[in-house]
């Protein structure tokens, strides 16, 4: 197989820097960290969290994962993708996977190609969390100059853990808003009408109808933050802050923190779509000390 020459490295580039600043900053809202009383009130009063390392979660360490094989192949290439899934895992387990993945991964790394029988019996049909959406933002970047192309190569970023429509469709939907965002076309309606139909659509189109003098909060409330994992309930709020905030990277990230839920994720899926077209340039510096670097060419 030729590999496909479109690749707009820098804007990937760009994204991996605000997925993973989101995701490192979207950790510190947890409970393990703080209270949720006390994690509300610091985010309404942008209080920076204090702490010295800001650690990347399994949502980066993915991410970093498809870009290596995007490196290395060009394309998507689905067993090498599993491959170096399965390595991340068994480089550092406690990165804050769900459960799926500590069944999956470890089972994919001496015969990676087994993600075709063994990802469609993950959960029943196949897992339709959030994590094929997670961590593609930077593909979507990639592959910006032609949206079809995003498309395909999500969906085949996606099946290799997440085998049910929700699951694919929410990552269609994050590489597709990366990749309008590079291109200043990122809109909900416009993003719903490239999302294949389903849940994951319908919320995007709820989404198009919140507006956006609703307080990020009252957003989750409507749209869902997350907290049951599945991409359904994780992008479309992630998504709406980011549109709300298109060319702000901190505001988009504080916006999305008010959400909490699965807070590492949605800062994560928003930090890759808004950071794809900002970068990180105009992030103060005492967030940028703070976030674990990515290593390689990525920093
Ligand atoms: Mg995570």
């Amino acid at each position: 197989m030729t590999a496909i020459r479109i690749a707009d490295r820098a804007a990937a580039r760009r994204s991996i820097q605000g997925l993973s600043l989101g995701d490192a900053f979207g950790e510190r809202w947890f409970p393990l960290f703080r209270e949720p009383v006390r994690a509300a009130a610091e985010i309404r009063s942008r209080t920076l969290p204090a702490e010295p390392d800001w650690h990347w979660t399994d949502d980066t360490a993915m991410a970093l994962a498809v870009l290596r094989v995007l490196d290395e192949h060009g394309e998507i290439d689905q067993d090498r993708l599993a491959a170096c899934f399965a390595l991340a895992h068994d480089a550092d387990a406690g990165r804050g996977y769900g459960h799926g993945m500590h069944v999956l991964l470890p089972a994919l790394l001496p015969a990676p190609g087994d993600w075709r029988t063994l990802a469609p019996t993950l959960f029943e049909g196949g897992s339709l969390g959030n994590g094929a959406a997670m961590r593609v933002a930077p593909l979507g970047a990639w592959f910006a100059a032609d949206l079809d192309l995003v498309a395909r190569q999500a969906r085949l970023s996606a099946e290799v853990t997440h085998a049910h429509p929700e699951g694919v469709a929410g990552a269609v939907a994050v590489a597709v808003a990366a990749a309008l965002s590079v291109r200043g076309e990122l809109g909900l309606a416009r993003l719903a009408a490239l999302t294949p139909e389903g849940e994951v659509r319908d919320g995007l189109l709820r989404a198009a109808e919140v507006p956006f003098d609703t307080a990020p909060w009252r957003a989750a409330d409507l749209l869902g933050n997350g907290q049951r994992i599945r991409a359904a309930d994780t992008v479309p709020f992630a998504v709406w802050t980011a549109v709300r905030h298109a060319g702000d990277l901190v505001e988009a990230l504080w916006a999305t923190a008010e959400g909490l839920g699965d807070v590492d994720t949605t800062c994560a899926i928003t930090g890759g779509i808004v950071g794809a077209a900002t970068g990180v340039d105009r992030v103060p510096a005492a967030w940028l000390r703070r976030r674990e670097p990515l290593g390689g060419s990525w920093d």
